[in-house]
């Protein structure tokens, strides 16, 4: 559409404010001016950190000759035609202020010939005056020179940093939009020297070798499906009819590749570069336990949404956005993260000392037989569960459905003649015999006789399981106790995970938690799972909130198996307490009558066998 004056009515809605405070900014507007008018080249030029010159050559549709002097009026845009408009911007610019405000504090001199007309035009501007128009010869596309910022704006000259810090921040902003448009061929030029140059190969990888390095960018992992990497204007159409409409696509390091701070992660939505702790949490949250407390990922996201999806008009310049439904794109964000660094990390070797009979997983469900001695390779690299709570609800519903409670699944031997210890033995199939306690070892441990040898069983993890299945049953049921405290528990949290814990209320609510905002990031529990009444209520929900940070908050199914997780362990029986004969019994039975007695809900064993005939070959009584 040709350059036009926005209605002032028009002009009212749009977030105005100051675009341009320092040389960055003015290379931030000019360079987005140019991937708007869709250029595949562009070339900055710097001198003195952008204070004397700043110089931006696009090989993009350029201006025609008879709106030149209009793109640079208040207001006046080729963008956006009404206001329906504002509420689907598909362009980096649209309030036609940028060039308006350059010019009013430079001196610019603009060169530009429309893809259409036979020649180019050259304006001339002191002080937003136009002082010289003129025909001139140029291919295709738009230079734009910004000569003396604020020379008359003393207040404003007097704010400008050493001419390496500006160039810092100009370097900032070209490289980012390198990295968001791969297909772009930037260049940027400091003092008549080639600084950075990107290739436009539209290849994301090759950027972050011109950015990063080739060192740094082999420790990071492609998050998302490159296929999502064309220019993002070409792809809203599609998008915006697909039922999932987030898509996300970039880099993120491995655990050894970090940084001191979140500087290092880059965010763009549909192209445009924004700061937002959410999102910048959201991929620093898919590292959970993997790095370090206090260091930080290095990582560039793109994240699409569907541009009604999206309010870009929050800040003229301070690149903020607001998502229609955020907490979608925050999951989306960390899921594609964590799905990319789970996907290409190494999982630590399983256990050795003493093989462990393969999960539960592998026990019960008549396809899922386990053919080998060896535990399954941990898929979260966390020293978590090897079962995703999801996988454990379906597992269990699985085993009810099907009767495998009391079916014993036939398990090979073949693979376990390697195994010193483990041998065929009744632990492998999903009941326990009855077992006769023997005692208690080191105030952790029950020993107890079976039919064929010695069972150690691990009474905090066996009790874990006893209430894991007893709450899961309870919950089925619908029918989860909850139990009011005397006096409600204030909690405060961190921002960032009160805002966390304000989206789960509901789900926490059905698992018997009241918890109610209590103004700022503080909360007030007023009733608990009745299991947890005599539970320190602050701290069990801190720990809570900190497994809801972790991994995929997408199914719903997960987090409750989480919490429910969490519940078990802090209740069940510690290690170290000393048991009754009466209590170990009622353990034992408890367990006994377990759908999955032998692993704990996090997936660990709770029991180790030790046949007779392994007892025996050890004392040299076998051949
Ligand atoms: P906005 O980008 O918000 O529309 P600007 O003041 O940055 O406002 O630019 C005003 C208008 O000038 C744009 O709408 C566009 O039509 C035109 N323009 C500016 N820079 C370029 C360029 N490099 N190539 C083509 N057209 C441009
Ligand atoms: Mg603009």
């Amino acid at each position: 559409m040709p350059i036009h004056i926005l209605p002032d009515a028009l002009v009212a809605r749009i977030a105005a404010g100051e675009v341009v405070e320092r040389p960055a900014s003015v290379v931030k507007e000019l360079v987005e001016n140019a991937i708007d008018a869709g250029a595949t080249d562009i070339r900055i030029e710097c001198a003195e950190g952008g204070k004397r010159l700043i110089r931006v050559t696009d090989n993009g549709s350029g201006i025609p000759a008879a709106e030149a002097a209009l793109a640079f009026a208040h207001h006046a845009t080729s963008k956006l035609a009404s206001a329906d408009d504002l509420a689907e911007i598909h362009t980096l610019g649209f309030r036609g202020e940028a060039l308006a405000s350059i010019a009013s504090v430079s001196q610019v001199t603009c060169i530009t010939r429309h893809a259409d007309e036979a020649g180019g035009t050259l304006l001339r501007f002191d002080g937003g005056r136009l002082i010289a128009q003129e025909r001139i010869g140029r291919t295709p596309g738009t230079t734009m020179t910004v000569e003396h910022l604020f020379a008359r704006v003393p207040a404003r000259l007097k704010f400008l940093k050493s001419t390496q810090t500006e160039r810092g921040h100009i370097d900032g902003i070209v490289t980012r939009y390198a990295l968001a448009y791969p297909h772009i061929r930037f260049t940027l030029v400091h003092d008549g020297r080639v600084s950075f140059q990107s290739l436009g190969t539209g290849n994301l990888r090759d950027v972050l070798v011109e950015v990063y390095g080739a060192d740094a960018t082999a420790q990071m992992a492609e998050v998302g499906d490159a296929g999502q990497m064309s220019d993002w204007r070409l792809e809203i159409e599609a998008i915006s009819n697909l039922q999932s409409p987030i898509s996300v696509y970039g880099y993120a390091s491995l655990p050894t590749l970090d940084h001191a701070n979140r500087s290092k992660i880059t965010l763009f939505v549909n192209g445009r570069p924004v700061q937002d702790a959410k999102l910048s949490y959201a991929v620093v949250q898919a590292y959970h336990t993997l790095l370090m407390t206090g260091r930080y990922p290095v990582a560039v996201i793109l994240v699409r949404v569907p541009p009604a999806e999206v309010d870009v008009n929050v800040h003229p310049a301070k690149a903020e956005v607001r998502f229609r439904d955020a907490d979608a794109v925050f999951s989306a964000v960390q899921r594609a993260v964590r799905r990319a660094l789970l996907d290409n990390m190494t999982p630590p070797a399983p256990p050795s000392l003493l093989r462990q009979w393969p999960n539960d997983r592998q026990e019960s469900g008549a396809t899922a037989l386990a053919a080998t001695d060896e535990r399954p390779s941990i898929v979260e690299p966390t020293a978590q569960p090897p079962l995703t709570g999801s996988e454990a609800w379906e597992r269990v519903g699985i085993a009810r459905q099907t009767g495998a409670l009391g079916g014993r699944v036939p398990v090979t031997d073949a693979a376990t003649s390697s195994a010193p210890i483990t041998q065929p033995s009744p632990l492998r199939t999903q009941n326990l015999p009855a077992l006769r306690i023997l005692g208690q070892l080191a105030e952790s441990y029950i020993l107890a006789e079976g039919p064929e040898g010695l069972y150690l069983i691990d009474q905090h993890a066996a009790h874990e399981r006893v209430l894991w299945e007893r709450l899961l049953a309870q919950h089925e049921l619908g029918a989860l106790p909850s139990q009011h405290l005397l006096d409600p528990v204030p909690v405060t949290l961190p921002a960032e995970s009160a805002y966390l814990l304000e989206g789960q209320r509901d789900m926490l609510r059905d698992l018997g938690f009241e918890i109610e905002p209590f103004g700022g990031n503080t909360f007030l529990v007023r009733a608990v799972p009745a299991l947890m009444i005599q539970d320190d209520t602050a701290t069990a929900l801190r720990e809570i909130v900190a497994d809801l940070e972790m991994g995929d908050a997408a199914l719903r199914k997960d987090l409750e198996a989480r919490v429910l997780r969490r519940v078990c362990k802090r209740m069940a029986i510690k290690a170290g307490r000393v048991l009754s004969f009466a209590e170990m019994q009622a353990l034992v039975r408890d367990l006994e009558a377990c759908e999955s007695p032998r692993t704990c809900p996090h997936g660990r064993p709770t029991m180790i066998y030790v046949g007779l005939k392994q007892i025996e070959k050890e004392f040299g009584r076998l051949g």
